[in-house]
């Protein structure tokens, strides 16, 4: 008889350690809480009929840079990636926006005179996708494959982004910098900040940053469809509060965070470990917005139309001063807002003629304050009349996004802050093991941490099967 496991949690993760033992051969089961799988990769009718909204994510650069999505026959299974002329747009008080061109040789020429620096900071990591990718989406090795390369990223990359930052003459680049650093929810004066914005810049022109056609949710019908062909199960509307609910199984897998962790295997764990669990640190949330448009978002600067992600917080101090207020628990009157408009170039996801818009600031972790009039200021500042637009909202407040999905403790959206201590020990020295032989936890809470890329599944996956020969 083949092994067996059972997977709790059907997020990116949990459905990439369930594909990765099944082809495996393992028998695989996946329990889903909420009544359909995904976690935060689900779209849903969040306002009128016939709009298509991203509950979680909505952008995927990891997603279509994955070395083990790529790995996957998803397209077969319904899968495609959209990429937007440019991957992100950003929009200043003087009415122009600055655009990150997708090619590196087009962003080096767009960016004046920081493009020479700009490119000689991506260039190695752009040119080397494959082998960095699968280097920095994994655990961290204690010898690289590619130590020069991953030298020349720590150099960077241990930085605070303000640091890299002063690298460029023009307040415009610092300003673009900002923005993609903010995606860390860290202060953009603490290190690794600068490691997000390298991350995230790279993969601008590396990978590009594509939505999914007809949403998010395409990704988890394909890697669904792709599961159940291997002969696995997804069984949803079933919460996993204790192992005794499962079937006997020779391994779990728990695409949860260590919060969950400790109330569903508690029992089996032991004192040192859970101290460990319980000392595990969750980040700022977020309060997002969704939108019903009856026209697209008139920017000041046509620019922003070229971009699906436009990024709105002004200067790289503005977003600086947002983003220090909100790691230390207060909330801006000028949040960072990240802004998606899927449907510029994904018809699908609105009635003809009409669009949808997504929008979320960072706010503390559990925050209850209303967030909607400052988040809407800040996208009538470089968009106005974008209120004029508006045929219905849908907001989605820290303890809405927990309730939909539990991961999303307090709306932090990346499973644990990813300050230098929860980057290594990520939740613990034992990675993806527990301290119960056959349990492994496998979300976002273990490297390589947040977003969409089924790495942090598919390591989980690997380390439990190396213990089952
Ligand atoms: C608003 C928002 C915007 C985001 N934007 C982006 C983006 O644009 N690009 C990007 O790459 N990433 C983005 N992310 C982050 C990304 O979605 C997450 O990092 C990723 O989904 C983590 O995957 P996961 O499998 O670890 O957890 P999740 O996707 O959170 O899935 C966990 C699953 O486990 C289930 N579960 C939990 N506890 C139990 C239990 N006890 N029993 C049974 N089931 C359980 C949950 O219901 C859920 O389905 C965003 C997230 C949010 C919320």
């Amino acid at each position: 008889m083949p092994n067996s496991a059972c997977v709790i949690g059907s997020g990116p993760n949990g459905l990439s350690a369930a594909i990765f033992l099944a082809q495996a051969g393992l028998r695989v089961e996946v329990f889903e809480a909420q009544s359909t799988a995904g976690g935060a990769v689900r779209t849903m009718e969040l306002t009128l009929p016939g709009f298509r909204h991203d509950f979680g994510a909505a952008v995927f650069p990891l997603a279509a840079g994955s070395p083990f999505f790529s790995s996957l026959p998803l397209e077969k299974h319904g899968l495609e990636w959209i990429y937007p002329q440019a991957p992100v747009a950003h929009p200043l008080d003087d009415g122009t926006a600055i655009v990150l061109e997708r090619k590196l040789d087009d962003a080096k020429r767009s960016l004046g005179q920081d493009g020479e620096v700009w490119a000689d900071l991506l260039k190695p990591f752009v040119e080397r996708w494959p082998e960095f990718s699968s280097e920095l989406l994994g655990p961290l090795p204690w010898l690289p494959n590619h130590p020069f390369l991953m030298a020349r990223f720590g150099w960077n990359g241990f930085r605070s982004a303000r640091f890299i930052a002063h690298r460029f003459r023009s307040e415009r680049t610092r300003a673009l910098f900002a923005g993609i650093a903010g995606h860390s929810f860290l202060s953009l004066d603490e290190c690794l900040s600068g490691a997000f914005g390298i991350l995230l810049a790279v993969t601008a022109h590396a990978v590009g940053w594509p939505i999914a056609r007809g949403g998010s949710q395409s990704l988890t019908n394909a890697l669904c469809s792709h599961l159940g062909q291997l002969g696995g199960k997804v069984t949803t509307s079933t919460e996993i509060n204790s192992l005794r609910q499962l079937p006997d199984c020779d391994r779990v897998l728990c695409d949860v965070t260590p919060r969950q962790l400790l109330q569903i295997a508690g029992a089996e764990l032991t004192e040192s470990y859970k101290r460990i669990l319980r000392r595990f640190r969750y980040g700022p949330g977020a309060f997002k917005v969704d939108y019903a448009l009856n026209a697209p978002i008139p920017w000041k600067s046509g620019d922003c139309a070229r971009a699906a992600t436009v990024h709105l917080g002004g200067s790289f101090e503005e977003i600086a001063r947002s983003e220090r207020l909100v790691r230390n628990g207060h909330h801006p009157d000028r949040p960072f807002v990240l802004l998606v408009q899927p449907s510029l170039c994904d018809q699908s996801r609105a009635p003809a003629g009409k669009h949808t818009a997504w929008a979320y600031c960072h706010v503390p972790n559990g925050s209850t304050d209303d967030m909607l009039g400052k988040l809407e200021n800040q996208i009538e500042r470089f968009a106005p009349g974008f209120h004029d637009c508006i045929l219905a909202r849908h907001v989605l407040a820290p303890a809405d996004l927990q309730k939909r999905d539990s991961n999303l403790v307090g709306g932090d959206i990346s499973g644990g802050i990813a300050d230098l201590r929860q980057f290594v020990f990520r939740p613990s020295w034992r990675g993806y093991g527990t301290s119960a032989e056959h349990v492994y936890i496998c979300s976002a809470s273990t490297p390589p941490g947040g977003g969409v890329h089924g790495m942090c599944g598919y390591h989980a996956a690997r380390s439990a099967l190396s213990k089952l020969a």
